[in-house]
């Protein structure tokens, strides 16, 4: 219909703007970033359709983002020739349905403005942040493969409405419009623009122009941002950290630059190209069972789809970053990445170059504890999960130990201190690391001068339930079992307490043995070397079993 009608936002839509409006101010040029990301996946998903359907990009020209500024009016306008959207999914993508993101977004506000402005984006909340610098956007669309006459216009002033009307428009693609708020306008200023997109977009494969109208005081200007090629592609010592950084924080939409990255081309019979990061920090949904994990998939540089999982085992779901394999199939889909046989071959490549990644991080003295912290506990379940690189992983452990040094040790340091004659690594499993520091069991250790690793994460017992071994020296739980630490043999006096002990624990205690395992408690218990540990026997619980 022409006539224009009103909606509310969905409820969690409107206290998501409010949120925007009111507290999102410190970063608030993240707004031009998140739109020039919408026009930048319109075009991708033109380009993406146009492999079915050539006459689509044909109709629109190739990909441009224009900023278009206009003084006067105090607008700013971000325009694509991508996708378009009909009404129905103006009204879907800009509106009235929450996107799937935005409970849990705004469940996981901490209060904290700095924090929070660094949530939005990962949540596909990108769109509202107009709103931290508008006080009225408007867009104006039109779907590839319609008609002049199929446009629609969407206006809102973020105040709990939106209105939608059909309007001519002449070309496919959309435009957003800002009416920047009075304290906003400094991006009316094409240095600010400039910058702004040097910062967080220089690596969009599209052309970013920004054109003025010009004023009283300037001509109308046309100049193009960005480099716009796909900065993967090109030659490593081409590419700047920064330029690197700047396609980081798009992926990822995190505010903190990437620890880390490793950028390669492989070629040959299966040809490909990955780029992938290592984060500062854990994001939120770390451990959700359905957050978005994944690269980029590109194929000839088109882009296929985002979370693309199948190139990177589970416990490496922290990485972030692109795989380009020319020669997959340009309709392969999820179900066929699944056990599509090339796709292996890559992710078992990728694994291990992400391994060799962490392993260069962990001689940084500063960057790897700060990782550790952040994905350590992730970094565990490969353990468990991934026996062809147990021995690479094992090699990126961090913990604590009874050894008196600074901060944690990894199994090499133990190994390289460890005296020629002592045949096995100890480690000891409690609920903290200075509960194992107090305990018992440690006594005999450390009058033998023997280093124990103390852990006490949840998941140790678990882990380590997979690792007998690390070059070829085996791990002892320091708690379990016969200690042979030296040869002892019962002394008759031994024996008869033992006898006594033994009788009168009956209902407590499997058996009793005499022990050189203590040093100052008269006694202690100990596990049988089949029994479950407390950890394990806790998390047994809690699963219900
Ligand atoms: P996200 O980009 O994470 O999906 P946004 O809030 O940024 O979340 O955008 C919401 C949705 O609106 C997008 O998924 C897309 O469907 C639609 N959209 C936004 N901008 C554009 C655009 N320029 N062209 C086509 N669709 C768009
Ligand atoms: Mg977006």
């Amino acid at each position: 219909s022409n006539q224009k009608q009103t909606h509310g936002f969905q409820a969690e839509v409107s206290r998501l703007l409010n949120l925007m409006i009111h507290s999102l101010y410190s970063n608030r040029e993240i707004f031009l970033r998140e739109l020039i990301s919408n026009a930048s996946d319109a075009c991708d998903k033109l380009r993406f359709m146009s492999l079915d359907n050539p006459s689509l990009s044909e109709a629109s020209g190739e990909p441009v983002i224009t900023l278009s500024v206009d003084k006067e009016n105090g607008t700013l306008s971000i325009t694509d020739n991508g996708i378009g959207m009909d009404e129905a999914e103006v009204i879907e993508n800009l509106g009235t349905i929450a996107r799937s993101g935005t409970e849990t977004f705004l469940a996981s506000l901490s209060g904290d403005q700095k924090k929070d402005s660094q949530l939005i984006g990962q949540f596909g909340v990108g769109f509202y942040s107009a709103f931290i610098v508008a006080d009225k956007v408007a867009v104006e669309s039109r779907k590839a493969g319609t008609d002049v006459d199929a446009g629609v216009r969407w206006e809102s002033d973020g105040e709990g409405e939106f209105t939608v009307e059909a309007v001519n428009r002449d070309h496919v693609g959309t435009s957003v419009i800002l009416h920047l708020r009075d304290d906003a306008k400094e991006f009316l200023d094409p240095f600010k623009l400039r910058q702004v997109v040097n910062q967080y977009s220089d690596h969009v494969a599209f052309p970013i122009r920004m054109s003025t109208l010009g004023d009283a005081d300037d001509a109308p200007t046309e100049e193009t941002l960005n480099s716009a090629t796909a900065l993967w592609q090109r030659p490593r010592n081409d590419v700047s950290d920064e330029e690197y950084q700047s396609l980081y924080r798009h992926i990822s939409h995190d505010f903190q630059d990437a620890m880390s990255w490793s950028h390669n081309k492989v070629e040959g019979k299966l040809e490909y190209t990955s780029l992938l990061y290592v984060p500062a920090r854990a994001p939120f949904d770390l451990y959700h069972r359905d957050a978005n994990r994944g690269l980029k998939l590109y194929v000839q540089r088109v882009f296929i789809m985002d979370d693309a999982e199948q190139f990177l085992p589970q416990y490496l779901r922290f990485i972030k970053g692109v795989v380009d394999a020319p020669n997959l199939p340009l309709n392969v889909s999820r179900e066929l990445l699944q056990d599509y046989g090339p796709v292996k071959t890559i992710r078992s490549a990728l694994t291990k170059r992400v391994l060799q990644m962490l392993k260069k991080l962990g001689n940084d003295k500063d960057k790897y504890p700060a990782f550790w912290s952040q994905f350590g506990q992730v970094l565990k379940e490969g353990i468990g999960e991934d026996p062809d690189n147990r021995e690479a992983i094992a090699a990126l452990l961090r913990f604590a130990s009874s050894h008196e040094g600074q901060g944690l040790t990894s199994l090499d340091d133990y190994l390289e201190r460890k005296p020629a004659d002592q045949e096995k690594i100890y480690y000891l499993l409690a609920d903290t690391a200075s509960a194992a520091r107090q305990s018992p069991h440690l006594e005999v250790f450390r009058k033998k001068g023997i280093e124990v690793l103390l852990l006490s994460d949840p998941v140790d017992e678990w882990m380590i339930s997979y690792l007998d071994s690390y070059k070829d020296v085996k791990l002892v739980n320091a708690a379990r079992g016969e200690l042979n630490l030296d040869e002892h043999t019962e002394s008759q006096e031994d024996s008869a307490l033992v006898a006594r002990l033994k009788a009168s624990l009956a209902e407590e205690v499997e058996t009793v043995r005499a022990t050189r395992r203590l040093v100052d408690s008269p006694s202690c218990l100990v596990l049988a070397e089949d029994q479950l540990g407390p950890q394990m026997r806790r998390m047994l619980e809690a699963a219900g079993q």
